[in-house]
């Protein structure tokens, strides 16, 4: 197919980009590069610099590419806790975002749609690991941002016939030989512990040791940014075949933030000092993905589900490009 990828520049773009064209599919990056690296973009790929928040840009890539088959949403603002602090970058900009891709696709015949949404939907879940059809109690502005745009897309469905699945990751984490996280500051767990081996930071800070898990810190499914890709690709071809899905993606083992750092220290074989500070705000104590309905219905079945495989994925990136794609 030939599909636009929004935000392909960035972490979990970039890498779903590259496992599009090695499946054969023609890709068309879009990003503002406000997080993105442009070395990040598989060379194969269309490269678009532009802002899906201006509306006329948008128009121009679909006039000046017909017959795309589908578009895959990744560019966004991320961040949970810098959602607390600046609402509207989320409440506005990621939905004016949205829409002005959306309204332009539908209006070029697009018929396809996959959205990047998010485990903070789930603030107040019922049941762990967390099912699909688990109420939505979004976390967060960035969480009711993610949860807007699904419903853009299901009122699409309903008035232009489009489909579209959701697929709500929980933690991306690792990377390829060629792709990794590069955020700018940093806020992720896992590269954070990295830069603390590698001696680019001399501790990490676990937010709050008083949350109701095991060891009092918070809990987190990681799932490896390759499986994550696999899963785009098999919801992209299933489209036509199941019509519109959600799904959530996780591995269905949680790890709290302490058995993330004994993991990497194991991996790294470096020690990795913290020290114990306040709750960030937003951050729920415990998210677990239960795949059962993407397993079932995609036959999606992770390759490296294992924390190890995942943070010693993540560390040969940091250890090969110790400044990111600024060693690119
Ligand atoms: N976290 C932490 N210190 C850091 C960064 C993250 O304690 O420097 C915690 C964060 O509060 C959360 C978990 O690690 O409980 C995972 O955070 P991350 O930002 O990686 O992903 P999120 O769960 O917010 O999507």
């Amino acid at each position: 197919m030939k599909v636009i990828v929004t935000g392909g520049a960035g972490y979990i773009g970039s890498i779903c980009a590259a496992e599009l064209l090695a499946n054969g599919h023609e890709v068309i990056v879009v990003d503002n590069l406000y997080q993105g690296h442009r070395a990040a973009v598989p060379p194969e790929a269309i490269w678009h610099h532009a802002d899906l928040g201006d509306a006329a840009q948008v128009a121009g890539i679909f006039r000046q590419h017909r017959g795309i088959d589908g578009v895959l949403h990744f560019a966004s603002y991320t961040l949970v806790g810098e959602s607390m602090q600046q609402p509207f970058r989320y409440l506005r900009d990621n939905l004016v975002a949205g829409a002005n891709l959306f309204e332009h696709a539908v209006a070029a015949g697009v018929g396809r749609f996959i959205l990047s949404s998010t485990a903070n939907l789930f603030d107040r879940p019922e049941r762990m690991p967390i099912e699909a059809d688990e109420h939505i109690v979004p976390g967060s502005p960035y969480g009711e941002s993610k949860f807007f745009l699904e419903r853009m897309l299901a009122w699409m469905e309903r008035i232009y016939g489009t489909r579209y699945a959701c697929l709500r990751y929980f933690n991306a984490a690792g990377g390829t030989p060629q792709r990794g996280e590069d955020h700018s500051p940093e806020h992720h767990l896992i590269p954070i512990v990295l830069q603390v081996a590698l001696g680019q930071r001399e501790q990490l800070t676990i937010f709050g040791d008083d949350y109701p898990t095991r060891d009092g810190t918070c809990v987190r499914d990681y799932v490896h940014v390759l499986d994550l890709a696999q899963a785009h690709i098999l919801a992209l071809n299933a489209l036509d075949r199941l019509g519109s899905r959600v799904y959530n993606l996780g591995n269905g083992t949680g790890f709290t933030i302490r058995e993330v750092v004994r993991v990497a220290e194991v991996v790294t074989g470096r020690p990795i000092p913290f020290v114990v500070g306040p709750r960030r705000p937003g951050d729920p104590a415990e998210l677990v993905a239960s795949a059962a309905r993407i397993r079932a219905e995609l036959g999606w079945a992770p390759r490296y589900p294992t924390l190890e495989q995942i943070i010693g994925s993540a560390w040969q990136w940091h250890r090969a490009h110790p400044h990111g794609y600024g060693d690119a």
